[in-house]
């Protein structure tokens, strides 16, 4: 019997830990050291757009998802008061991290991974066989801010709320447990402060969202779900000659809903040429080049499109021509949908 090559992966978020999964259920060995430990609450809307069958089934993730809410429908507020409704052309899938993060754990140890927790491995300690799912990149002149918590008792409008202000957006999406996610990205302000919940309250009124703020002001924070995390940056990670997935590959702006599907795509591609090399029949460069490759053909155009839109998330000026847009019918939701998932 031949000895297969083992995988190490640094990062255990969701496309480290779909990949481990995925690598154990094609027998390799599989190693993942995350930072952290589990489970845990993350920034993130929690809101999965664009995942497709082609991504679950070799991953094995259909188990963890097997009750994950389906929402066909986005409500989009923009701040000069229009409304926008935005029929999803495929379900997606809403479900906490706390929840999915710990679900794949389970899942990738009980197929025989191997989880270091509490680890955090050096960046420049690269090496064949391993991988980079590292997530995010900290950006220092980034200006960006998410913060995150979950909200009991909050009545949503429609199945999905996307509320867009000046200087930031925030999604409102039901998760499991009657909970909300309550998450949003804004430009940091330095005049802008408070403490867990409270500083989301701050910046949704900062933002002209006060009447959001107040809906949230009279419902029951989860005080233990906040988070935020800073100097948020997007676009392409570094191209060095290492293999990287998810967020360390790329960062889609997040009110496409789409960066968990990409982490989860990405291990998917990465798969075959992984498997290849654990069984000795390519070389490690190839595999880097054979992965990246695949990931460039299937990314590059949504992450372009999503970085020209984002600038008119942000801006009022720019959402008053959205919603005049939306007004006439003439916003190409579903083509746009198309781009970019
Ligand atoms: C405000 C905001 C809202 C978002 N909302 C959505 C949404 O609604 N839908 C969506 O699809 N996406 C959303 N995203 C994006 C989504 O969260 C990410 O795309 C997704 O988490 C990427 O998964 P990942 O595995 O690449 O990274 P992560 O899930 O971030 O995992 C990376 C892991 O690597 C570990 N790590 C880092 N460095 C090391 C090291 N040196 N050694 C060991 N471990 C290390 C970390 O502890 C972490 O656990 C949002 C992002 C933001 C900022």
């Amino acid at each position: 019997m031949t000895t297969l090559r083992e995988i190490e992966i640094v990062g255990g978020g969701l496309a480290g830990l779909a990949l481990g999964l995925g690598l154990r259920r094609a027998g390799v060995p599989a190693t993942v050291y995350e930072a952290g430990q589990y489970p845990r609450h993350r920034v993130c809307g929690e809101f999965i757009a664009g995942l497709d069958e082609a991504t679950v089934t070799p991953l094995g993730l259909a188990p963890a998802l097997a009750d994950a809410a389906r929402l066909r429908e986005v409500t989009w507020y923009f701040s000069n008061g229009a409304t926008q409704r935005q029929h999803l052309p495929a379900p997606a899938l809403a479900l906490s991290r706390y929840a999915l993060d710990a679900r794949l754990v389970d899942a990738f140890t009980a197929a025989g991974g191997r989880l270091v927790t509490g680890t955090r491995v050096d960046p420049d300690d690269a090496r064949e066989g391993r991988v980079w799912t590292v997530g995010r990149r900290r950006a220092v002149a980034a200006p960006w801010l998410g913060l995150k918590l979950h909200a009991r008792g909050l009545r949503l409008t429609g199945e999905l709320e996307l509320h867009l202000g000046d200087g930031g957006y925030i999604g409102l999406c039901p998760v499991e447990d009657g909970r909300v996610n309550v998450c949003g990205l804004f430009r940091q302000r330095p005049d802008v402060t408070g403490q867990r919940g409270t500083i989301l309250l701050a910046y949704l009124r900062a933002v002209g969202l006060g009447a959001l703020a107040g809906r949230l002001a009279a419902v029951e924070i989860c005080d233990e779900s906040c988070s935020a995390v800073a100097g948020v940056g997007f676009g392409r990670g570094p191209s060095d000659g290492q293999l990287r997935l998810g967020d360390a590959w790329a960062m889609i702006p997040p009110f496409t809903g789409n960066g968990m599907a990409m982490a989860f795509q990405g291990a998917a591609h990465a798969l075959g040429p992984l498997v290849a090399w654990a069984h000795g029949e390519t070389t490690w460069a190839d595999t880097v080049r054979t992965a990246d490759a695949a990931l460039r053909k299937i990314f590059t155009r949504r992450l372009a499109v999503a970085s020209a839109l984002h600038p008119f998330l942000f801006s009022s000026k720019h959402q008053r021509w959205l919603a005049a847009a939306a007004r006439a019918r003439i916003l190409p939701m579903r083509a746009l949908y198309h781009l970019l998932h």
